[in-house]
């Protein structure tokens, strides 16, 4: 009875915020028919390109075949060229399309409330990544963009993401933005921008299991950076998981 009275109440509140305000959706802008259920319509939701098996058992790139799983030819091209400091990743989606202007409104609009959906998004693509892990670690902002932005939105996913938070990392030195940049200039930009925080016990993360958090992942050079720190803090092993990943450029 309650639950009905529920649903009553929230469709008539749909149909009053849809034609008093007409909100639109987040990414596509159109009205939204059910504002009560989130500033994306679900159709952008349904519409998200996942980013499907075979994986690079490495940086989790799609592989061209199953045909090559042997061996070093689990990894991608990249990886065996430059095997990254992180020991998995994994993302939700493409960073293209509805999933690119729904990351671009929760980062840039303000809309925080998209971190819950993003975040189980993550749980559903990196399960056994967070499964046996023992903490995760945001990637942090540089303070003075995190006081412009309001908000560092690595740190909003890692705490819809059921394991303990800890933000063992910090951002020293302003970076170049990384969009734009070549691979190689993005390593160089990025190398010496992190360090572990002076606010954790430089023994808390001996041995331990982390997952570093991020909104996109382009070329891997910000996580493979934060490895880095972690692995010199004595962490036993990295894994990275971002709601997207992005097609590096060439
Ligand atoms: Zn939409
Ligand atoms: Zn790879």
């Amino acid at each position: 009875m309650e639950a009905r009275l529920h649903g009553a109440l929230t469709r008539s509140l749909d149909a009053l915020l849809s034609v008093a305000l007409a909100p639109g959706c987040a990414s596509c802008r159109r009205v939204l028919e059910y504002p009560t259920g989130g500033p994306v319509c679900p159709a952008c939701w349904s519409s998200i390109v996942q980013v499907v098996p075979p994986l690079c058992g490495r940086c989790g790139d799609p592989l061209p075949s199953w045909r090559i799983l042997t061996g070093m030819e689990r990894h991608c091209i990249r990886c065996r060229r430059v095997p990254p400091a992180f020991d998995c990743a994994r993302a939700a989606g493409d960073y293209d399309g509805s999933l690119r202007e729904i990351i671009h409104a929760f980062k840039y609009d303000g809309r925080r409330s998209l971190a819950r959906p993003l975040a189980r998004m993550m749980q559903d693509a990196g399960g056994a990544l967070l499964d046996d892990a023992d903490v995760v670690v945001p990637v942090p902002l540089h303070p003075w963009r995190r006081l412009r932005r309001g908000f560092n939105q690595a740190d909003a996913l890692a705490a819809w993401l059921d394991v303990p938070v800890v933000r063992g990392l910090w951002r020293g030195k302003a970076t170049l933005p990384q969009a734009g940049l070549r691979p190689a200039q993005r390593r160089r930009n990025v190398r010496s921008a992190f360090r572990l925080s002076p606010l954790v016990r430089p023994t808390s993360l001996l041995d331990t299991c982390v997952v570093l958090v991020d909104d996109v992942r382009t070329t891997g050079a910000t996580l493979d950076a934060c490895a880095r720190v972690l692995k010199d803090a004595g962490v036993r092993e990295v894994r990275a998981l971002t709601v997207a990943r992005a097609t590096p450029p060439r």
